[in-house]
């Protein structure tokens, strides 16, 4: 099959249109339908890789350090989140520790590893081996990371605690709620763009944000 990397389908109506180059800020719409067709990557690509690593940062102290501490009648307890999937297994709720370990450990790990071993190599104009394979088991990992889910369990425990026992927060858990914002932003790229990144012709630069340019309105599609 040819390829014309410069044309853009609308996801919605399949109408093909011939990609324009777009200006920061620009949105383009399809005229047909309004699907959104592409948007400038503005600084995306320069974040990626720090957020990814600030994010793998994030995940060490949240699974290192304890989430809370619960003092009750001068019994101090502490969890880290591995300690909870121990604790729910010996609890013989192995289906949900089994839920928890692969929704808020492994699948977040294995995106954010597999993002690191992806914007590396492409950082230095290089691409990496497997990276068709990699691209697309991120896109089939990203709906099984529940950190937010956890997250929002924990916060909920925490107060229904609170009127019981003296709960501490831990550092873990600061850093989850970290690793939750930043995730959010990291996942959010666009996977097209990873392989605009690939496919580049050597040398090129990243798209730069032009300084000066104002905020641009909405601008309707691509040329037909
Ligand atoms: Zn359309």
């Amino acid at each position: 099959m040819k390829e014309v990397p410069e044309t853009v389908v609308c996801p919605g109506c399949d109408a093909v249109y011939s990609r324009a180059p777009l200006k920061p800020r620009d949105v383009a719409h399809c005229p047909r339908c309004g699907t959104e067709l592409d948007r400038h990557p503005g600084q995306q690509e320069r974040r990626i890789l720090p957020l990814t690593v600030a994010c793998l940062i994030m995940f060490a102290i949240a699974n290192l350090f304890p989430i809370v501490e619960i003092e009750l009648q001068g019994l101090r307890s502490q969890t880290t989140l591995a300690g909870a999937v121990v604790a729910l297994t010996a609890e013989g709720m192995s289906l949900v520790a089994l839920l928890v370990l692969a929704t808020t450990i492994l699948f977040p790990f294995l995106q954010l590893c597999i993002l690191a071993y992806l914007l590396i190599p492409l950082s230095r104009e290089h691409r990496p081996v497997g990276f068709a394979l990699l691209v697309r088991a991120m896109q089939s990992l990203r709906p099984w990371g529940m950190i937010e889910v956890f997250l929002l369990g924990v916060l909920v425990a925490i107060v229904k605690l609170s009127s019981m026992a003296s709960v501490v927060p831990g550092p873990a858990l600061w850093a989850f709620m970290a690793l939750t914002v930043m995730l959010t932003a990291v996942l959010s790229f666009d996977p097209g763009a990873f392989w605009g990144m690939a496919f580049r012709p050597k040398g090129e630069a990243l798209p730069d944000e032009g300084a000066g340019e104002g905020a641009n309105d909405e601008k309707g599609g691509a040329s037909a």
